[in-house]
């Protein structure tokens, strides 16, 4: 077949003769129809694909097809770091975490402070992060959106990461008092450990503020420089999914050797997430019938209802998501983007769900309902994940203080334009050089590497943070 014009890499071609009305088939299933004739051939615009409605969520198969259960990966282990909770982590960090955005530079000033004064002489441990964010205060607390970032803010200051045990710094007067960010019982008087708190305004003057918070770190450093790595099995891995800047070859090179790594961790024990309800929602036909059981099923129905009527209150309407970049990148909607997104999930059962701001804790291949926004949807998946993968075709420098991020391009020209950036190159797989498999199990091994610390991401070696943004649904007073 000869292409009639000049075709973008990346973007697609008409196979067959289209003519006006005619399905567009991309992965077996219908991405749109044709909005002109294209001959076999044409190049496939998104001009020229009129977008299907989303699948409805009143008549889908629930459990129809679950997969069978895989076969058990045994022997592969990573060190790491065992909490009181039986949690593991991949790093020991000191965390800081906070009720409310007013204190945030001064716990940034603390952490300076804690960084050049204290850090150096406890060697084994990390980093120290402040866990600061926008929320805490001018809210309606009590309104039902408001139970998402606060769940999803004490999950993420009870990180394995951090032994589950932060420094909390609170200004005093704010919506959410620290028992209500630490525990689910806002009635709670006092936070259990109440030496672990410094409330600003009961502290005199900046300098004595500071130097309370310093005391507090010193005491918890000691406490966590005593930590060693120990080896575990690969099941207590909890590894968070998620794709941006995602382009037409995401869903044949990246994404699909994510999923074969799915399957790997899956098979290993440990617990796999996906995520982003917009990326999913266009597949949501080929989910349900994976679930687990008819309740997993109607959980994952569950959320994307959740979800629509979310965006229905904001008007948006089905362009809301593909972005300029993924334009570029060749892919046509977001049915498209969908299809090649959910490819992340391997081929196992979807043994849960959990809702938004909820944590995981089953085993095995979970949804876990999160917005698509790269930086929301990774504070999301922090309350629960000890690693991050991360798939790019346009590209990103995304990084997280408290987790480590691996970043795996869907194709070859990113890796050798971004070579101190992307830490693995799955456009490999499109070049005919490495296979789905080569590339899965490439990535698995580099996970255990990097969640037991052996090898460093890109991110990690730069320090590349992006702020935590947890997903607010609720109003703002
Ligand atoms: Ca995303």
């Amino acid at each position: 077949m000869m292409a009639r014009e000049r075709v973008p890499q990346s973007h697609k071609v008409s196979l067959v003769d289209l003519r006006v009305g005619d399905p567009v088939i991309r992965y077996g299933q219908v991405i749109g129809t044709a909005l002109r004739d294209l001959p076999e051939g044409s190049w496939v615009r998104e001009d020229a694909v009129g977008m299907p409605e989303a699948p409805g969520l009143d008549e889908l198969e629930l459990a129809t097809q679950v997969p069978d259960p895989m076969e058990p990966l045994e022997g592969y282990t990573f060190e790491g770091y065992v909490n009181p909770d039986g949690s593991v982590g991949t790093k020991n960090l000191l965390g800081i975490t906070t009720t409310v955005q007013c204190v945030a530079p001064t716990v940034d000033y603390a952490v300076r402070r804690i960084r050049e004064e204290l850090l150096p002489r406890f060697a084994n441990v990390d980093d120290v992060v402040a866990i600061t964010h926008t929320y805490g205060c001018g809210v309606a607390i009590d309104a039902p959106g408001a139970a998402v970032p606060i769940a999803t803010l004490r999950h993420i200051s009870r990180h394995a990461n951090i032994a589950g045990s932060p420094l909390v710094v609170s200004l005093g007067c704010e919506k959410m008092q620290p028992a209500r960010l630490m525990t689910n019982d806002p009635l709670l008087p006092v936070f259990e450990a109440e030496r672990d708190l410094v409330r600003l305004q009961d502290e005199r003057g900046f300098g004595e503020t500071v130097a309370a918070i310093l005391r507090a770190a010193e005491r918890k450093l000691s406490i966590l420089n005593e930590r060693r790595r120990q080896t575990v099995p690969a099941a207590e891995l909890v590894v968070g999914l998620q794709c941006g800047g995602s382009d037409a070859f995401s869903g044949v090179t990246c994404n699909p050797a994510v999923g074969y790594a799915a399957d790997l961790l899956v098979r290993a024990g440990a617990t796999v997430m996906f995520s982003e309800v917009t990326e999913v929602r266009d597949a949501i036909h080929l989910l349900t019938p994976r679930c687990a059981t008819t309740e997993v099923a109607k959980d994952l129905i569950r959320e994307m209802r959740w979800y629509d009527e979310y965006l229905a209150r904001g008007y948006a309407d089905r362009s809301a998501n593909t972005t300029p970049g993924n334009k570029r990148g060749g892919l046509v909607n977001i049915v498209e983007k969908s299809l090649g997104s959910v490819a992340k999930s391997g081929s196992s059962a979807i043994m849960s769900v959990a809702a938004q701001g909820e944590k995981v804790k089953s085993k095995g291949l979970v949804f876990a309902a999160t917005p698509a926004s790269d930086f929301i949807c990774g504070t999301q998946q922090l309350a629960s994940m000890n690693l991050h993968v991360f798939t790019t075709g346009e590209g990103t420098p995304y990084g997280l203080a408290m987790t480590p991020v691996i970043k795996v391009s869907s194709r070859t020209t990113l890796a050798e334009k971004w070579p101190d950036l992307i830490d693995l190159d799955a456009g490999r797989i499109a070049t005919g050089k490495a296979t789905i498999e080569n590339v899965g199990w490439e990535l698995f091994r580099l996970m255990l590497d990097v969640a037991s610390g052996r090898k460093k991401t890109w991110a990690e070696h730069w320090g590349l943070h992006n702020a935590l943004a947890p997903f607010n649904p609720g109003p703002v007073t």
